[in-house]
């Protein structure tokens, strides 16, 4: 039996490893990063470039020849060029002929240009088989490696046969390719890295609107009434006070907002008695959002337990406490527990804890390392159900915090409620309104109906 030397079958299964040419037009910094990941897996690189004259930032086993030239010695070029100098292929066309042209250009602004770069490089090369490719993977993420946030790659193109090939070359640089189609699917695809955080946009904005709003609304009420009826200055309330009574209160209203489009949806399908049609954009938009919501809700929330866990040491809260003790001592009576009291502080601490538990369930689940991890039954058990019990304990947190201000005359300061009350406006609508929807008069038709059912049918048979 003949026995081949080991070194020499390495050998042999390198060299059946080397796969095809790859052309890359423009030797800037995508082209190389691009390249030297290229070549490390074991494709062959040549470069097309205005300038053949080899740069020491040039992968060493890459080789550089004119457009023309280089585009003979491969079946795919990606052109590593800005969109603005595409002109210059116009005298290529026929070297490109019948060739895959990757294009990977992005834009400085959102739809800045009438088509899509990749279609206007069809426009150009008119010959050419064009996919789009490799935009929303920076050459930073290439040359230090790719974490797993930037390894999708979104490909899409009018060649079947053309996006196969780039999708296998996307496979080998262990990227993952998401077909996206036609090549009119490039002009979403190139607005991607363009996006500013498109999901938090409202969320913030909301949240900014209702801090403004309360800030002053507690402003006014903890501050300025005290100081033109009894001048007082409890200007310091500012800094702890307010700031603890604006977080619960945004905590709690974003979270009803986040259940709020569901409740909205259902009466708008019960209404319609169809599944089958169109929520208004705004429905639908804040349903994409819900999940920003409920994440900054729970920094609301986050922030209003630290600003609770330091109210003992805070100098106004010892002032107080010391004051009652000597008022105690100098009337030389000590004070009975009040039960009812001590009652209600209990509940409504125990409440806010296990709310604020729950309320980090959700968050945890938010997370897409865990929602991957369960399927979608168990994902709604969490998000859904287990979400209206962090609302139900914490519209109770609030509502037994704020309970027995709620009827005395004293609590209504200039006849304005206090914040508390306000805050509770939404969620315990939401509540109502989900309560309703469980009975089964209503629950039954609403499960038909998302099952396809349809009052008057659309198209009868
Ligand atoms: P770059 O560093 O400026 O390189 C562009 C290259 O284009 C130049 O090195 C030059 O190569 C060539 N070029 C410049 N002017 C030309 C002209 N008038 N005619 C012909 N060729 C010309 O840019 P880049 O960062 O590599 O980006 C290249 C493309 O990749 C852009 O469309 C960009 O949107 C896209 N992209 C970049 C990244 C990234 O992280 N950088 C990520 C995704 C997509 P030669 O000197 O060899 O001719």
């Amino acid at each position: 039996m003949n026995r081949v030397p080991s070194n020499k079958m390495a050998l042999e299964s390198t060299t059946s490893n080397k796969r095809e040419t790859v052309c890359i037009f423009g030797t800037g910094d995508f082209g190389r990063a691009l390249a030297h990941k290229l070549i490390q897996c074991g494709y062959a690189v040549v470069f097309g470039s205005r300038s053949t004259q080899l740069s020491s930032l040039i992968p060493k086993d890459a080789e550089v020849f004119s457009h023309a030239e280089a585009a003979q010695k491969a079946s795919i070029i990606i052109i590593a060029i800005q969109r603005q100098h595409y002109n210059f292929l116009s005298p290529l066309a026929e070297n490109l002929h019948g060739k895959v042209l990757v294009d990977i250009s992005n834009n400085l602004k959102i739809n800045q240009y009438p088509e899509s770069n990749a279609e206007y490089l069809a426009h150009i090369v008119p010959g050419a088989k064009i996919v789009k490719a490799f935009n929303t993977v920076s050459a930073w993420a290439l040359q230090t490696g790719i974490v797993d946030a930037s390894r999708q790659v979104f490909v899409c193109g009018n060649d079947t046969e053309a996006k196969q090939m780039v999708m296998d070359i996307v496979r080998s640089l262990c990227l993952s390719p998401l077909d996206q189609g036609a090549l009119s699917a490039a002009r979403e695809i190139e607005n991607y890295p363009l996006q500013l955080f498109p999901m938090w946009k409202f969320p913030i904005f909301l949240s900014l609107v209702l801090t403004t709003f309360f800030f002053f609304y507690c402003l006014i009420l903890d501050v300025i009434y005290p100081y033109v009826n009894d001048n007082k200055d409890f200007s310091f309330f500012i800094a702890i006070s307010i700031a603890n009574q604006i977080c619960p209160i945004l905590a709690l209203i974003l979270l009803s907002l986040v259940y709020l489009p569901g409740v909205l949806a259902a009466t708008i399908q019960l209404y319609r008695g169809t599944k089958y049609c169109r929520f208004p954009d705004w429905l639908d938009k804040w349903m994409l959002c819900r999940k920003q919501l409920g994440l900054v809700a729970l920094a609301f929330a986050s922030l209003h337990v630290l600003y609770t866990l330091v109210t003992p040491i805070r100098s106004f809260i010892r002032w107080r406490i010391s004051g009652q003790t000597i008022s105690q001592a100098l009337n030389n009576k000590t004070e009975e527990l009040d039960m009812t009291n001590a009652w209600l502080s209990d509940s409504y601490l125990a409440l806010g804890i296990l709310g604020f538990f729950l309320f980090i369930l959700l968050g945890i689940t938010s997370l897409p390392s865990v929602s991957n991890s369960v399927n979608w039954r168990e994902f709604r058990f969490v998000q859904s159900n287990l979400g209206y019990l962090t609302l139900v304990f914490c519209t109770a947190h609030t509502l037994v915090y704020g309970g027995k201000w709620f009827l005395s005359p004293s609590s209504y300061r200039w006849y304005l409620p206090n914040a508390y009350m306000l805050s509770l406006i939404v969620p315990c609508i939401v509540l109502v309104v989900k309560f309703v929807l469980i009975f089964p008069c209503l629950d039954k038709p609403l499960t038909r109906i998302r099952q396809g059912w349809e009052r008057k049918p659309q198209y009868s048979e």
